[in-house]
């Protein structure tokens, strides 16, 4: 947090200004670029950074609310070491699933990972190497229901839900034959995938992908921040679906910075432009 504070008492001595309201909707066609806040507020600006970011997907079990962040994680990376010693569930199967779940090993005690199906939807060779470790195991065609505890004792246990055909808590909720246990568990990690902020740009001419991801004009080897729409830039998680760390997240804001300050300096302000247009025709 002082790191946070810091950083942003620095920019405010550069000329930064902050404003607080999420933004509901953009207009990109036309200069300025228009963005509504949910205070009501409408920012109006030559050029734009979206750095919004991606959030975890949650699973929806009970005392998720309660517990993220006291034992509940959406990030091994980040708080694995807090583990030491622990039982540990991670939930998902894909790539992302299996490094949480071999990073995790290095400090907890067990890992389960649990899956809803039977198979893995990882790549073999991450598959391969959990299924190798030692210190972790896989509870098959399982969910989350609920997790146990509080924000001042953390994650004591989770209650799991298992069919051998999978899919089971949606069988629970229909009513059918499914086994339920309680487990003794010190951590929870959801690992089902990021969701990026990005609905504002829904329609607009800023490209994204299938996803939702933003995706600049040469995506495929970084070389720019700059997306589709002119004097809009992208940085960090939002279009950064691989790595999404603090340290790339800030390297691409400096990316982006550069990007925008020598957009703005090649574009004329409309003001400006307007000036050294010719007179327009009265037809125009
Ligand atoms: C629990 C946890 C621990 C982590 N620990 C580490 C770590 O130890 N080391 C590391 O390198 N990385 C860590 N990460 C990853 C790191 O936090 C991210 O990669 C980094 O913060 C991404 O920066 P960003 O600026 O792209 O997005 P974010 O930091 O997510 O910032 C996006 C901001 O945009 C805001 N926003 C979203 N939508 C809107 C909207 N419509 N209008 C206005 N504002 C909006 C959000 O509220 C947020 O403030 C951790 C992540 C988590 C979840």
């Amino acid at each position: 947090m002082e790191l946070i504070q810091r950083g942003k008492e620095q920019a405010e001595r550069f000329g930064a200004e902050f404003q607080h309201g999420s933004i509901e909707a953009a207009e990109v066609e036309e200069r300025p670029l228009e963005l509504s806040l949910s205070t009501g507020e409408t920012i109006r600006t030559r050029a734009l950074i979206v750095a919004t970011g991606a959030s975890a997907r949650w699973v929806g079990a009970d005392g998720e609310e309660e517990l993220m962040g006291y034992g509940l994680s959406t990030c091994a990376t980040c708080d694995g070491a807090f583990h030491r010693g622990d039982d540990v569930l991670v939930i998902g199967g894909g790539d992302s699933a299996m490094e949480e779940a071999l990073f995790l090993a290095k400090f907890a005690d067990s890992v389960t990972v649990v899956h809803r199906r039977e198979e893995l939807r990882a790549s073999e060779i991450m598959a391969d190497r959990a299924r190798e470790h030692a210190d972790i195991e896989f509870a098959w065609n399982t969910e989350l229901l609920a997790i146990d505890g509080s924000q001042e004792a953390g994650v004591t246990g989770a209650r799991l839900v298992s069919h051998p055909e999978g899919y089971p808590s949606e069988r629970y909720e229909n009513g059918e034959d499914v086994t339920v246990e309680e487990v003794d568990v010190g951590g929870v990690f959801y690992a089902i995938g990021h969701e990026p902020n990005t609905a504002f740009l829904q329609d607009t001419p800023v490209e994204l992908d299938s996803d939702g991801y933003v995706r600049t004009t040469d995506a495929d080897s970084w070389a720019t921040t700059a997306t589709a729409a002119e004097g809009v830039f992208a940085a960090g998680d939002v279009m950064d679906r691989a790595y999404q760390q603090a340290v790339t997240a800030a390297g691409m804001g400096s990316m982006a910075a550069l990007d925008a300050e020598e957009w703005l300096e090649s574009t004329p302000a409309p003001s400006a432009a307007a000036a050294e247009a010719p007179p327009m025709e009265a037809d125009d």
